[in-house]
């Protein structure tokens, strides 16, 4: 039998599943679920990403895909009783797209199709009233003419061609609002528009419906490869192998008067997580009308009372579907002439403190286990409740001072201070120079996402809290204040005038209060999230704060779940301080010298390194020795017990000395050593590729007393904690380690250097002597390296550099390139790439093991801290990851994350 595109959902049967998601997309898998839960859903069939992918392959629909269509297009008109292209009884279709993962607005739909100046009477004697089917049509034209014709505005700046059209019309009738038009207005609406697509697009609107259909699907798949699609996928990284599916459903109307109307609803309060039916809904109109923020609409509790019944039932649904979906549920619903109808079902975006409140109510009104609360967020949420919120005295003074101008609704809740910019490209051109900004906009579109990634926040005149701005400002952790209808935009001179008169320009500065919906004149300081200052201010007492009990319930969760260690990477004892507050077991990288830039360390480094024998720098390493020696006291106190990796000098030495003559001049008066021989030793110390130069263990291979030093510095430390009864477990890591025998020298360094303070202390102190995995040479010999290492971290970033043979100082500007051209996918040294990098991480591990099976193997890249790699860190059976101290949670739910989606076997 030839493959199978299309399936077949509403009327009480349906051929596909909430698990068909990969092939029916989310849009159409939930209707095919909700139609298995017995939810009212308009009848209709999708057509299966195979087949989007099919049309990109080949340049047209897969073959029998016509008969199939038919086919399907039959059982829908048998279940309404209704005829697509009837004059009597017309069927009308919507066509929407439907990828695996929800792109909100990101894609093409097509509304009303199947009319045309016969089947629109027919239309309009089904609903007892013309004016409603001429409305459906003048939008049909509209949105076909847009969508699948091509009739739009040329810039941002532009207006609509149909809305300049129906502007005119409407001054011409004398009215102001679309609603006053009438019937026959409405009809030379439609006369009108198909002219403006002839002349704009010289084309003739179709009038056929069956060629109406096809150019609706055709365009909803070619949306998949629209650039505000792309650009979407390429900030959430969605592959572009997988299509969209099309979902082609009958139509139900909610413009047939004051019993019928359409909304969207939320399960629960997205933006809080306050339980209870949350959204709005306008009556006597279409879905569109809502999302579009055109008109504000009402709180869905008005619903309850303009149609009480259907409201209880929209109710009745919600909790079905949560009990279904085992998850927070984002609806939308037409209710025609009273008879409520369910057009889509999605798990609902929610900010970190909604998913936060909702997971936890979910476990204990028995909806989801906890395994599934932990999947409910994403790890990246986390970083919100790390947020800045504003000084509170501050604002209130604000407040008090008359410096809140305008009120909207509070969409994405937090704290953002910028300054004014009107579009789009201005937000990312500004950012891009380092301003931080608040874009402005009446509504936003999907062609918008760029500016409003940039922007510190967002603030839209019109539109509810399930508009575009709301939604994506959500999604995208933004703080965002969206409907406020107090503050008039003017474009043109790029500036508002807000109610009580203030008039903000473009480069102004404002702030906004996305947690009360606030608009403020003035940048106005933030100050730490309600978490930081539990955890980390300790301002705030753990009993006084709500979402800290909740986020510490959630995060010992996730610690259940997970296998992997998180460890930190810091330097300094309050960064590990830091940590350990947000669950770090251990450091898992001091890069050493980090600590020698600190007060007049320096001095006594560059001493070491301008010393003309091997007396000179020990004696410059002397003086460094107890400074070293005292730091390591204070990490191995800050980490009580818990394991500290400490890594020997790594970097070229000439980074420690300064390249400009007057500098060289001025440091060598300092050092009391003439110029020239200074000015001669930093010319010597210059190297054409630093980076694979004299560095890492070649270093202490070469100065032998460095590595030396800094053994007995950490063991000496060590003794000194051990003597006051605090409990040490220092690890010695030896850098870029490419054969085994540079690792066996540092070694022996190392272990003569311990012998001899535990000899002359006459304490013992357990120590580990492990190497970093950061050259593919390392890695391939593993198995050589891993008879003398106790332990091995991978170092991700050099091993990227190394691997790729791109220099980490300059990838920039062609890693850039490399991902808007698609070369790359991801840039490599944010997540590992797992074909190359990865490849040798996973012989690493298996050679490693081979030579010594207890062998404890971590990863300490920038790349530790990022959940796709967490997951693969997971897969290939590391230790512990380690990251930057303000990550650790989120690698500790990346981290459980990937232990509960590991298959079972
Ligand atoms: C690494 O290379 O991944 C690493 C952790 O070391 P550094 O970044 O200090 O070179
Ligand atoms: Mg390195």
């Amino acid at each position: 039998m030839d493959k199978k595109y299309v399936y077949f959902f509403g009327d009480g049967a349906t051929e596909g599943t909430a698990k068909m998601r990969d092939l029916l997309g989310g849009k159409g898998a939930g209707l095919a679920e909700m139609t298995n839960i017995s939810i009212p859903v308009p009848p209709g069939f999708t057509i299966t990403t195979e087949g989007c992918v099919y049309y990109y392959r080949n340049g047209e629909f897969p073959p029998g895909l016509d008969e199939e269509v038919e086919i399907h297009l039959g059982r829908v008109e048998q279940s309404l009783d209704r005829r697509f292209g009837d004059v009597d009884k017309p069927l009308l279709l919507s066509v929407r797209s439907g990828a695996r993962v929800s792109m909100p607005g990101m894609m093409d739909t097509v509304l009303n199709i199947g009319l045309n100046d016969k089947t629109v009477a027919g239309l309009a004697r089904q609903m007892g009233d013309p004016r409603p089917a001429y409305d459906s049509y003048r939008r049909f034209v509209q949105m076909y003419g847009d969508v699948v014709l091509g009739l739009k505005p040329e810039t941002e700046d532009d207006v609509d061609p149909f809305e300049e059209i129906i502007e005119a019309v409407k001054k011409d009738r004398g009215v102001d609002l679309d609603v006053e038009l009438g019937a026959e207005d409405l009809r030379e609406l439609v006369r009108l528009f198909k002219e403006a697509v002839k002349e704009g697009k010289g084309v003739d609107f179709p009038d056929d419906p069956r060629e109406q259909l096809w150019g609706a699907i055709r365009s909803v798949f070619a949306s998949w490869d629209n650039p505000r699609a792309i650009a979407y996928r390429q900030i959430n990284n969605i592959p572009d192998e997988w299509g969209t599916a099309a979902n082609v459903q009958s139509m139900v109307f909610g413009n047939l008067g004051d019993d019928s109307g359409s909304g969207v609803a939320f399960t629960r309060n997205p933006a809080t997580g306050e339980t209870g039916l949350y959204g709005e809904f306008l009556s006597n109109a279409q879905g569109e009308d809502v999302v579009a923020g055109i008109r504000t609409p009402k709180p869905i509790a008005a619903l309850g009372e303009d149609m009480p019944e259907v409201y209880r039932e929209l109710e009745d649904a919600a909790r079905k579907l949560e009990a279904h979906f085992r998850d927070l549920q984002d609806i939308e619903f037409t209710f025609e002439r009273g008879r409520l109808w369910l057009l889509q079902t999605r798990a609902g975006k929610r900010t970190a403190y909604a998913a936060l409140t909702i997971a936890i109510d979910m476990v204990a009104e028995g909806l989801m286990s906890k395994e599934e609360a932990l999947l409910s967020m994403e790890p990246e949420q986390l970083n919100h409740f790390l947020r800045p919120v504003f000084n509170l005295e501050q604002k209130e003074a604000a407040v008090k001072a008359g410096k809140v101008i305008a009120r909207g609704l509070n969409a994405g809740p937090g704290a953002a201070a910028g300054k004014v910019v009107f579009n789009a490209a201005d937000a990312a051109a500004w950012a891009e120079r380092g301003e931080k900004v608040i874009l402005v906009r009446v509504e936003t579109s999907p062609e918008d996402i760029r500016g409003m990634s940039a922007a510190q926040g967002i603030l839209t005149e019109r539109g509810g809290m399930t508009s575009h701005a709301a939604l994506v400002g959500r999604q995208m952790g933004k703080v965002c204040v969206v409907g406020c209808s107090d503050i008039r935009i003017d474009y043109k001179k790029r500036r508002f005038v807000a109610l009580g008169g203030a008039v903000v320009k473009e480069g102004d500065e404002i702030s906004l209060d996305g947690t009360t919906g606030e608009v403020l004149l003035g940048a106005f300081e933030t100050q730490p999230s309600e978490i930081k200052r539990v955890l980390i201010d300790e301002t705030l007492a753990p009993d006084e704060s709500t979402v800290y009990r909740q986020f510490a319930d959630f995060m010992s969760w996730a610690d259940e779940a997970r296998r992997l260690e998180v460890w930190t990477n810091a330097d300094q004892p309050d960064q590990a301080t830091v940590a350990v507050k947000f669950g770090a077991q251990g450091i898992g990288l001091c890069r050493t010298e980090h600590m020698f830039f600190a007060g007049d360390r320096i001095t006594s480094m560059r001493k070491m390194i301008v010393a003309r024998d091997e007396a000179g720098r020990r004696a410059a390493l002397e003086e460094l020795r107890p400074i070293q020696q005292e730091d390591f006291v204070g990490l191995f106190r800050a980490m009580a017990g818990r394991p500290v990796v400490i890594r020997t000098l790594d970097p070229p030495l000439h980074e420690f000395l300064p390249h400009e003559p007057a500098h060289i001049e001025k440091l060598a008066g300092q050092m009391d050593i003439p110029a020239e021989e200074l000015a001669e030793k930093v010319e010597t110390l210059r190297e054409l590729n630093p980076m694979l130069g004299l560095r890492g263990c070649r270093l202490g291979i070469i100065y032998p007393e460095i590595t030396q030093m800094q053994a007995r510095a950490i063991i000496g430390a060590a003794v000194q904690c051990i003597r006051d009864g605090a409990p040490v477990r220092p690890e010695i890591m030896i850098p870029l380690v490419s054969h085994v025998n540079e690792l066996f020298n540092q070694f022996m360094v190392v272990r003569n250097a311990a012998d001899e303070i535990m000899d002359d202390e006459g304490v013992d102190v357990p120590y580990k002597v492990g190497t970093m995995i950061e050259v593919p040479r390392a890695a391939l010999t593993a198995d050589e390296i891993g008879l003398i290492a106790d332990f091995f971290s991978f170092g991700t970033n050099d091993l990227t550099q190394t691997t790729f043979g791109f220099s980490r100082d300059d990838a920039g500007p062609f890693l850039r390139y490399y991902l808007a051209h698609n070369i790359l996918k991801e840039d490599p040294f944010q997540t590992v790439d797992v074909n190359g990098v990865g490849l040798l991480m996973e012989i690493a591990v298996e050679k490693g093991r081979g030579a010594k099976a207890e062998l404890e193997i971590g990863i300490c890249g920038e790349h530790g801290g990022d959940p796709a790699t967490i997951a693969f860190c997971h897969k290939i059976g590391l230790n512990y990851v380690s990251c930057s101290p303000y990550r650790v949670p989120v690698a500790r739910l990346a981290a459980a994350q990937a232990a509960i989606k590991e298959p079972q076997t």
